[in-house]
């Protein structure tokens, strides 16, 4: 059964966090595949003036593909267009891979709001999820949320072992020099030749 990763985000822009989160469940989960698929609208946050366009998070996403082995960065929510559902995205990505079995990588801030999501249960039903550790802070409040969402909708829970990596894009966008120092260099080449953010 070929195992299909799955990391979704708004990757405006995708930043180290999102590279070592996603490396470190590929080490751990050992997936065949490994899908990055930037949101159109994200339902949970509002996009701040100055952000980077569909088409840039989509070619920021393409080059932070090329650095981990067996990534793809996918159209897919960019298409579908309207507010980009996990849910709906997990129902398509089932159909069109019949027999895989499908992870879905997100940080310990998305956990604990995932029963907010739309449709919980069914992202619980059609993916296990692969939790990565995104502060030192919460364990105790990420163990309950866990076991809980286990309880409620036998959600399958990955959490994967690994030294928290603390940037947020909210920070990159918001000083140049994080920026240079927390994106990959491929990435913050581009936010330079496009005039992004600064
Ligand atoms: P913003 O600051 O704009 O809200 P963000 O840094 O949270 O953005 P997203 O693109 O929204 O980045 O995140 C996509 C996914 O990557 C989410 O599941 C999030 O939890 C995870 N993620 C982001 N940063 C990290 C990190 N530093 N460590 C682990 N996971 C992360």
């Amino acid at each position: 059964m070929s195992r299909i990763g799955i990391m979704g985000g708004t990757f405006n822009p995708p930043h180290n966090g999102h590279v070592h989160a996603a490396q470190q469940a590929v080490e751990a989960l050992h997936f065949d595949r490994l899908l990055l698929i930037p949101d159109n609208i994200p339902p949970h946050k509002v996009m701040p003036k100055g952000s980077a366009s569909s088409e840039q998070r989509m070619e920021m996403t393409r080059r932070m593909a090329k650095l981990i082995p067996g990534a793809e960065a996918s159209d897919l929510e960019l298409k579908r267009g309207g507010r980009s559902f996990t849910a709906d995205t997990l129902r398509r990505l089932t159909v069109e891979n019949p027999g895989s079995k499908l992870y879905f990588i997100m940080g310990t801030d998305m956990l604990l709001t995932l029963d907010k999501w739309r449709e919980p249960e069914t992202i619980c039903a059609l993916a296990a999820l692969a939790v990565i550790a995104r502060d030192e802070k919460d364990r105790a409040a990420i163990a309950q949320k866990a076991a809980w969402l286990h309880e409620t909708w036998q959600a399958q829970i990955e959490m994967i072992d690994c030294p928290a990596l603390p940037v947020s894009s909210t920070q990159v966008r918001e000083d140049r020099s994080v920026c240079r120092n927390m994106v990959p260099p491929e990435i913050f080449a581009y936010i330079e030749q496009q005039g992004l953010y600064f």
